[in-house]
């Protein structure tokens, strides 16, 4: 281990390895401080990827259970959850195996194990070492934020580190939350024989996407039995006589008691800046979140931020791991090109919910952008009678365009479909190249194809405009 290094980046995750790689070359010093035992960061240990494994399993279950339709029959569905747990645990080894060996060939790359926190604005402190750096990378992630209700911890509860972790499937699950983590769990243990129950406070799952999308996603999930509460706040828990845990919830006004084998908390998560000493070296972090500005730069002009940690109005607070690698990336360039720094731009940030149908976005909501003063119109075609869906056994969802109604450009597109989360690429190359509905209505489309669907609300965007 060196003293000093041109950039130290605290945090290998996927902001902070994709830094190093970028700033990786033969004659720069660069140090990777890590303080998990287990390296490769959120994404590919407890987040996507362990997720979208375990998915995969809860969709094929279905797609047994509905292949008699297609003509097909199997015997009884057996789910193994230990197999599928282990397939999980054997993905991810090999997923981190792969990603802490491409650190470790970075030339230029010194990776060190340990806690990293600042002593002062120049200096970090590592397994009893001060060093001190030309530039820093503040890249720690978020932690599952736990909320303050009573009865939480004597009740006990998972959250999704445990969750993919579990020894047996249990028999019924509360999973308090309604975003993309919780909703992604409430199928795969629903689809895998649990009994789910959602609680959320808002008056749908997935609160800030589209209307149509999340209230036509949350239909699809009642449709496979899974209770959604919506409107609804947790007051407290209880053991209930049964040795079941009881979760008391108000709802307009009325208290009632759902019974649950397990509980589950999907309620967010808050930036990991605890133990950094952010005060000593002069980092601003109001609100708990490591205020950058779009270059990426906190209030010490030495440190830069990036993933999961950061937010603030030039950038806002994602948490999607394509965001923590684009951020990355730039942070590697801008340490070193200081007369030539890259912005972090958040005019395209698409997201995806990996259900089944599955929801690619990416854009404005019309709400959105009618509030930002666009003359807005938007059509939507759904996949009920699309050609493809229907071959496929798989017509549940819609594609959603959002135009600006004065010059066509496409403003967002939303996706609630087959393979949505994967549609969805045509949209964000079309928006990135600023592309517009008469542009789409231009490009050739296989048939028969899903994303043929994309033409239908765009011919029909371009007809009500020449109408008006
Ligand atoms: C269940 C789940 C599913 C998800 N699915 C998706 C998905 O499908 N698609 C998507 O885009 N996003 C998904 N996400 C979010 C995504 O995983 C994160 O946004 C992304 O991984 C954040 O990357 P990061 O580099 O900011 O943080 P991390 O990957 O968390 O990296 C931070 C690293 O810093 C280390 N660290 C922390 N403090 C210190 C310290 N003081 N010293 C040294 N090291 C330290 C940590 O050990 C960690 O390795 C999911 C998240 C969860 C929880």
């Amino acid at each position: 281990m060196k003293s000093h290094y041109e950039m130290i980046v605290i945090g290998a995750g996927s902001a902070g390895y994709h830094a190093a790689r970028v700033a990786s070359t033969p004659n720069r010093s660069v140090a990777l401080i890590e303080a998990d035992e287990e390296f490769g960061g959120l994404c590919i240990l407890r987040g996507c990827m362990p997720t979208k494994t375990m998915l995969r399993s809860a969709e094929v279950a279905q797609l047994i259970r509905e292949c008699g339709d297609l003509g097909l029959s199997t015997g009884k569905l057996e789910i193994n959850w230990r197999k599928i747990v282990h397939r999980k645990r054997r993905l991810v080894n090999e997923f981190a195996d792969y990603r802490l060996e491409s650190a470790e060939g970075l030339p230029g790359i010194e990776i060190i194990r340990g806690w990293g926190s600042f002593v002062s604005p120049t200096e970090v402190y590592v397994n009893g070492n001060k060093l001190t750096a030309d530039h820093f990378v503040l890249s720690t992630g978020s932690r599952i934020w736990n909320p303050d209700i009573p009865g939480l911890t004597e009740v006990g509860y998972i959250n999704s580190d445990d969750a993919l972790e579990l020894s047996e499937l249990p028999r019924s699950i509360a999973i308090y939350g309604g975003g993309p983590v919780a909703i992604e769990f409430a199928q795969l243990f629903q689809r895998l024989g649990t009994k789910v129950t959602v609680v959320q406070r808002s008056s749908h799952i997935l609160s800030s996407f589209d209307h149509t999308v999340a209230q036509s996603l949350e239909r699809y999930l009642q449709s496979e039995g899974i209770t959604i509460l919506t409107e609804s706040t947790i007051v407290r828990l209880e053991n209930a006589p049964d040795g079941k845990k009881r979760s008391v919830i108000t709802r307009a006004g009325r208290e009632f008691a759902i019974d649950s084998d397990e509980i589950m908390l999907a309620l967010g998560r808050k930036p990991a800046i605890d133990g950094l000493n952010c005060g000593k070296a002069g980092i601003d972090c109001p609100d708990g979140q490591v205020q950058v500005d779009q270059y990426l730069r906190t209030s010490n002009n030495r440190v830069f931020a990036g993933g999961d940690v950061v937010g603030g109005r030039s950038v806002g607070h994602h948490q999607l791991v394509h965001v923590a690698t684009q951020q990355g990336e730039i942070i590697g360039h801008n340490a070193f090109h200081l007369s030539d720094l890259k912005k972090f731009s958040t005019d395209l940030i698409p997201q995806a919910v990996f259900t089944d149908p599955s929801v690619g976005i990416v854009g404005m909501t019309a709400r959105e952008a009618s509030f930002k003063g666009y003359n807005v119109i938007e059509a939507s075609e759904t996949f009920e009678d699309q050609g493809k869906a229907l071959t496929m056994g798989q017509n549940k969802g819609l594609i959603k365009i959002v135009a600006d109604r004065d010059n066509g450009h496409i403003l967002g597109v939303h996706i609630l479909g087959p393979n949505g989360s994967e549609l969805i690429h045509e949209a964000i190359v079309a928006m990135y190249f600023n592309a517009t509905i008469y542009d789409i209505v231009q490009i050739p489309h296989l048939h028969p194809t899903l994303s043929e669907l994309l033409l239908e609300p765009a011919e029909h965007l371009v007809s009500l405009i020449s109408e008006s």
